[in-house]
């Protein structure tokens, strides 16, 4: 590869939008997190919700947290790229972002359930979409069960959910089972590492090494 045409390659490098769903309980935080402690090239999309902050919650790191009339106006403006409704409350994600990292050429992490993955699949065809599971039902239960956190309604309304998220699994680009984290991290940096070779993002190195070629053969011409 000549100097010019590397150059011209690296400068209009896009990121990779990636989409992570899972079942509650899969773990897909603890990836998502450790992708981010571990690689440079990942920008994390911060939500906009309506539902209130749960304990911890700090505004602008977990979600945006935002009332209706707020959410309803960005989606007016066309500020959203998707939202979906969940448990009776908006969850969506603020497009200024997402459009900006992925110009600076950084790997843009959206951890959203089924209805908006397939919402951003029409929208960015070059989307990878992950889905993130337990390595068996078993296993989701007892993590759920585990948390000590929800009641056993809860648990079993998660599980059923799963039943139902389970459908679309067939949708995804890949499933990754999180068994052992480490390896699921790898696997999933893996991933994102070889969609940038995919041609689709790299239109501007197709250009110039073509017209690189036509250049070679017209200066032997001459
Ligand atoms: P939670 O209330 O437990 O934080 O999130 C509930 C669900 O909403 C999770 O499945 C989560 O992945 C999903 N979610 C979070 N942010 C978004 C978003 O921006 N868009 C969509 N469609 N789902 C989201």
């Amino acid at each position: 590869m000549t100097g010019s045409g590397k150059e011209k390659y690296m400068a209009d490098k896009q990121g990779t939008l990636i989409v992570i769903s899972g079942f509650s309980g899969a773990g897909k935080g603890t990836v998502v997190k450790k992708l981010i402690e571990q690689y440079d090239n990942y920008a994390l999309s911060v939500s906009m919700t309506t539902r209130a902050p749960r304990p911890g919650e700090v505004d602008g790191v977990a979600y945006h947290f935002s009332t209706d009339e707020e959410f309803e106006k960005i989606i007016a403006e066309g500020g959203m790229i998707e939202y979906a409704g969940y448990c009776g409350h908006y969850y969506g994600t603020p497009r200024a972002f997402v459009e900006e990292k992925l110009a600076e050429g950084k790997d843009v992490i959206l951890e959203i359930e089924i209805q908006g993955a397939q919402k951003v699949r029409r929208q960015f065809p070059n989307a990878v979409l992950l889905f993130v599971t337990a390595p068996s039902a078993a296993v989701l239960h007892q993590r759920l069960t585990g948390r000590g956190t929800e009641t056993e309604d809860v648990i079993r309304k998660r599980m059923w959910r799963a039943v139902d998220e389970s459908e679309g699994i067939d949708s995804y680009d890949y499933i990754v089972i999180n068994d052992d984290l480490e390896e699921c991290v790898k696997l999933v940096h893996g991933i994102v590492t070889v969609s940038h070779a995919r041609p689709s993002q790299n239109q501007e190195f197709i250009k110039t090494i073509r017209q690189e070629l036509k250049d070679i053969l017209k200066g032997e011409e001459q």
